[in-house]
């Protein structure tokens, strides 16, 4: 069990988010989602694992990008898929 994520060195802090408030994925789909979670690698916006279509998710599954950070308004923790850590 590793207390620390060790893959801080895979955040690219010029990484653009895809979307300010949207999973673009689910709005094609026309579908709904609940809250948002932002790929720290790549900028990607997806919808969190409360949500119908964990699209957040299935883009770690696709890319292996490993941390994840809360893309709403006033939250800022990360999760990281790997350790399973978030801080
Ligand atoms: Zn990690
Ligand atoms: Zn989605
Ligand atoms: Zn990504």
């Amino acid at each position: 069990m590793a207390d620390a994520c060790q893959h801080l060195d895979q955040i690219d802090a010029s990484a653009t988010p895809t979307s300010p408030d949207q999973c673009l994925k689910c709005i094609d789909m026309g579908d709904v989602w609940v809250n948002l979670r932002l790929c720290l690698s790549c900028g990607n916006v997806g919808c969190c694992d409360g949500s119908k279509n964990k699209h957040a998710t299935a883009h770690n599954g696709e890319t292996q990008h490993p941390i994840i950070q809360s893309h709403m308004p006033g939250e800022t923790w990360r999760f990281c898929y790997v350790e399973e850590l978030t801080w």
